[in-house]
């Protein structure tokens, strides 16, 4: 959905050439919209050799299991942000030890930067309107997941990248 008006000071936007791109601006304050991927951190965190997962409700890929992940804050680096994303999600504590990989792709809103992660500490809980469980899988037991009937592309390209993951995991 586009923009219509200014997020400043409520002027109706116009589209003008703007560094590099036409993009809109509003023609009373100058404020620029600009149109950038969000960061995303998700998080393969490990307890005695299982990885934590959780069963999302939230779209992209609800109803499907993944590593705990979410949107950073502006007042937190990518790997705070990731950590607190786990606690809320899961309950658990975790430590974000290295980046395993950062993903990207055209129109699909972020960037996901994956880490390889350890749980410290915390205890199970979670609010049921984020996830539905919460969940420790050996390897071998990760879900085989069914790819989506049908789905937006940011449903497709998680998907894809959580079954990577996943597949990467069981070697
Ligand atoms: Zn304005």
């Amino acid at each position: 959905m586009a923009i219509r008006f200014c997020a400043q000071c409520g002027t109706e936007l116009t589209l003008q050439f703007e560094s590099g791109r036409e993009r809109p601006v509003c023609p009373k304050c100058g404020y620029v919209v600009y149109r950038n991927p969000a960061p995303v951190g998700l998080v393969v965190a490990t307890q005695n050799g299982k990885v934590l997962l959780v069963h999302r409700v939230n779209p992209p890929l609800a109803g499907f299991w993944a590593p705990p992940a979410g949107h950073i804050e502006i007042d937190e680096s990518i790997e705070e942000g990731t950590v607190r994303e786990t606690k809320e999600e899961t309950g658990f504590d975790v430590t974000v030890d290295q980046l395993l990989g950062l993903y990207s792709r055209a129109n699909v809103g972020v960037t996901i930067a994956v880490f390889a992660g350890r749980v410290i500490g915390g205890t199970l809980a979670f609010e049921e309107k984020e996830v539905d469980g919460v969940q420790f899988f050996a390897p071998e037991e990760l879900p085989r997941q069914p790819r989506p009937a049908s789905g937006t592309p940011v449903d497709f390209w998680f998907y894809e990248l959580i079954a990577k993951l996943f597949h990467d995991l069981r070697q």
